[in-house]
């Protein structure tokens, strides 16, 4: 999907610039340039997979030490609030409610209101791409934020990637996988009919796009919801079928061809393009298995 236009100075400028009190406002304001060089060291890197370079970036400006102090006096519920958790603040305080909601929103529908990470779920929040626990830095980067669901924010968790691999696909800068298949759906029966997801990229593929496919599905574990997910597609084939039954190799020239237009229509790495490219390849399905009730 295309990055997002907006500028990451005049975000900043919109949610630093409601903080209170005013010495906290200030401080923030004062932050801006440092802000807007930490977006153009990301981009950089973000564009070369490179993500797991920008360490210089990490708990910046107060340095990992005083985030840990920081951390240990909020645990004693005193002390005041650092720097590092006023840039988050601009987040979570000034983005996603107040001043800065409209990016918030802008940001949140630029998938079709879709999740950019699972491509299935709605999405209900952005992902912070690096996580703004270690980079406060980039708490409301545009270009950090993406359209997620629920499940996959959840399950990305608050990751810092130490190798190009060692990172979920990042939609705005590693659309270039998808030049590639590498999601499969093998589909065998009897006795009972399955279906498993596996994600094999080809030899040809770059080993930083392998790896992060690889990290990206095990990560937000979408085997599981891909396979929470075929039941209904399969049953609905099988009762087209049941009414309009058609021998193995024309059936293999309609699955071909359905798998060809959910490449086209939801991506070539998507789970339905995947599985009809599955059922194309099971001799079993085509030969009668599509009669089998799919539970
Ligand atoms: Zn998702």
């Amino acid at each position: 999907m295309d990055k997002p236009t907006l500028d990451t100075g005049d975000v900043y400028d919109v949610c630093a610039g409601r903080a209170r009190p005013s010495d906290v406002r200030k401080a923030l304001q004062e932050l801006r340039k440092t802000v807007v060089k930490a977006a153009a060291a990301y981009e950089v890197a973000a564009a070369q997979q490179a993500q797991h370079t920008l360490n210089h970036l990490k708990h910046q400006p107060d340095g990992e030490s005083a985030a840990k102090s920081a951390k240990s006096a909020k645990s004693a519920k005193s002390a005041k609030s650092s720097i590092n958790e006023e840039l988050k603040k601009t987040y979570v305080n000034r983005m996603v409610r107040g001043a800065g909601r409209t990016f918030y929103d802008e940001l949140r529908g630029s998938c079709h209101g879709l999740c950019a990470l699972c491509g299935h779920g709605a999405a209900d929040t952005l992902d912070h791409q690096l996580p703004k626990d270690s980079f406060p830095l980039l708490s409301v980067v545009p270009i950090n934020l993406v359209p997620a669901c629920s499940r996959c924010n959840h399950q990305k968790k608050e990751h810092a990637p130490t190798h190009a691999g060692d990172q979920t696909l990042h939609p705005y800068f590693d659309g270039d996988v998808h030049d590639h298949v590498w999601l499969f759906a093998r589909v065998t029966g009897p006795p009972k009919p399955s279906v498993i997801f596996r994600v094999d990229p080809p030899a040809d593929m770059p080993p930083a796009f392998a790896a992060r496919a690889r990290h990206h599905f095990a990560a937000l574990e979408l085997s599981e919801l891909y396979n929470s997910q075929i039941g209904n597609e399969l049953r609905c084939l099988g009762m087209s079928l049941a009414r309009h039954p058609l021998p193995p190799e024309e059936l293999r020239e309609h699955l071909q061809e359905t798998a060809e237009i959910k490449a086209a229509v939801e991506g070539r790495n998507s789970w339905k393009a995947a599985l009809y490219r599955g059922l194309v390849e099971s001799t079993w399905y085509v030969e009668g298995g599509w009669e089998e009730p799919w539970n």
